[in-house]
């Protein structure tokens, strides 16, 4: 199932989400439903509250970008109940986008280097290391989790050159390719 994709204005991206628990009823299909609905909107990454649920579940697929990064070319995961570790080494600039965020790119400065523990989709327990643009993205997803999104880590005079079109976004007054909400 396609979800649609919650955009700014929304209370539930400003929430911390909820920690899940092993027996939580019907995990597979809503990490599936994740899946859908980032293929959908042409995403890479997908955090639950994107679609209102309020839960510490991430799905990501870079594998589109293995062409031109041979790196990622495997880079497809479901992150449930992440833990930030560790982020490390000299902040570097990555233009960012959001799903949440129609038609607004900027850039945005993060560490290179991650470790994260998590649990896949079975709630099998993982921690890794994670550089560069893998990194890169399961930080921006992570953020959401916590409530935080990318425009937060941009200096306060860029973001208020945006305020009109974030502005629009609460209306929804933006003309994208899949389907948008706002959640009251
Ligand atoms: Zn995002």
């Amino acid at each position: 199932m396609v979800y649609p994709i919650v955009v700014y204005g929304s209370p539930v991206l400003r929430k911390k989400a909820r920690h899940v628990e092993k027996d939580h009823p019907g995990l597979q299909t809503l990490i599936a439903d994740m899946f859908d609905t980032m293929y959908k909107s042409d995403g890479m990454g997908l955090a639950a509250p994107q679609i209102g649920k309020s839960l510490r579940i991430i799905v990501i697929d870079a594998t589109s970008m293995g062409e031109d990064d041979p790196a990622m070319k495997d880079f497809k995961k479901v992150l449930v109940n992440p833990e930030m570790l560790e982020e490390e080494g000299e902040p570097w600039i990555f233009n960012e986008g959001c799903l949440s965020l129609p038609k607004i790119r900027e850039d945005v400065l993060r560490k290179p280097r991650i470790r994260l523990r998590y649990q896949d989709e079975n709630l099998q327990p993982h921690e890794d290391y994670f550089d560069g643009v893998q990194a890169r993205i399961i930080q921006h997803e992570y953020d959401h989790l916590e409530g935080i999104l990318f425009i937060d880590r941009i200096s306060p005079l860029r973001k208020k050159l945006l305020q009109g079109r974030l502005n629009d976004i609460t209306k929804c007054k933006v003309d994208v390719a899949y389907k948008i909400k706002v959640l009251k």
